[in-house]
């Protein structure tokens, strides 16, 4: 018995999910930014109808935490306003795109996201958790995120079209790129995949036309904080930063805007300080090695608080660790060196594996954890 509760569907602004602290309220950026003036205005939005903490999904998604029933109509209308949320709940249920941060004005990336984006009304109804990865760089940056239909730069140079759990992708001509993966949502569609729920567990052969044997190019070497191409990349610790910290960073005068990551990174577009408390700018902080769901009381199905015990473990382990508030892992989904997942109101503790694992130890308090790795 797991223990913990499958939902099988996404929140978004129009379906808010109940959390142990209030509404969530998912906000998707489109083209994976935020104008300055935008981001402000989020901010301002989570202190006023939040409990003032946003986190930044590994879905590369904003969300705010703590709203309450009564003010979630307002804070949609004020989302709207500024573009943020589509009026229309159908589309802003499709926008499920997930899009690799550093693209620049008309570059692939831009180019076949603006594309898309064009032609969500086109796609058939589809699961909640089915998205697409535009991840059309110099080199792929994306091969580790999930994401059912991708277009990605493939071996030999060119862009390839990709279904999630295939190896090798088909060619995709310049133009062709948004149509084909509109195609394969359909082809998934019409080929019994809504009950699959996602493109890796469809089991179908793929059509003649998306089948190829082009793999992705070599990945990129994963951003992390410091000065980049496009400004200062930020670690937002677990995935989560206050909203007066996230203003702050946005306050320095050469800051244009902000780039959402699914690394738990921000991009302050045009800033080239860091040293905002609150956010992670030393590549070498322990903290970018751990991985901590919100935990108690903040999730419904944790029977333990996560996230301050991982940050005292942090400095103690040596190679990554995973809190796991239950065992659904929704910090992370691949094995960590160390993993502990919170049962019955204590943890089990398993290494080189996924949270739920079969544990070397089980059933530890959080005292007995910490003298375990040896912090006082
Ligand atoms: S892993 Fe954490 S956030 Fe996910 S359901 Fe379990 S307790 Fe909640």
């Amino acid at each position: 018995m797991s223990g913990f509760v499958v939902k099988g569907w996404c929140p978004d602004a129009w379906r808010p999910m109940a959390t142990g602290d209030g509404l969530l309220v998912r906000i998707k950026p489109r083209l994976a930014r935020l104008a300055r003036d935008q981001v402000l205005a989020l901010c301002a939005l989570a202190d006023r109808f939040g409990n003032g903490i946003i986190d930044v999904s590994r879905r590369a998604n904003f969300q705010i935490r703590g709203v309450d029933q009564a003010g979630w109509r307002a804070l949609v209308a004020e989302l709207m306003a500024l573009e943020l949320v589509d009026a229309d709940a159908q589309m802003e249920r499709r926008r499920n795109v997930l899009m690799v941060p550093d693209w620049t004005d008309g570059d692939d990336s831009h180019r076949i996201a603006c594309d898309l984006a064009a032609k969500l009304d086109r796609l058939p109804e589809l699961p909640g958790k089915v998205g697409f990865v535009i991840d059309a760089g110099t080199a792929p940056a994306m091969l580790d995120e999930a994401g059912d239909f991708r277009i990605e730069r493939g071996a030999g140079g060119g862009l390839i079209l990709r279904a999630a759990g295939h190896e090798t992708g088909v060619a995709a001509s310049a133009g062709d790129e948004a149509p084909m993966l509109v195609a394969l949502a359909h082809w998934f569609d019409m080929s019994g995949g809504t009950r699959s729920g996602r493109m890796e567990r469809h089991a179908a052969p793929l059509p003649d036309w998306a089948t190829g044997a082009i793999p992705p190019a070599p990945p990129q070497a994963p951003i992390t904080p410091g000065p980049v191409r496009l400004g200062m990349a930020l670690g937002a610790p677990f995935g989560q930063v206050e909203a007066a910290v996230l203003a702050q960073a946005l306050a320095d005068p050469a800051a244009t805007g902000l780039r959402v990551t699914p690394w738990r990174m921000l991009v302050i577009e045009g800033a080239r300080q860091g040293g905002i408390p609150g956010l992670i700018d030393d590549p070498a902080d322990p903290v970018l090695r751990v991985h901590a769901c919100p935990g108690a009381p903040f999730c419904a199905q944790a029977s333990v608080a996560t996230r301050d015990l991982a940050r005292r473990l942090a400095p103690a382990i040596a190679g990554s660790l995973h809190v796991s508030g239950c065992a659904k892992g929704c910090a992370c989904t691949h094995a960590t060196a160390f993993t502990l997942t919170g049962r019955d109101g204590r943890f089990d503790l398993a290494r080189e594996a996924r949270a739920g694992s079969a544990a070397e130890r089980t059933d530890l308090e959080p005292c007995t954890v910490l003298a375990h790795f040896g912090v006082a």
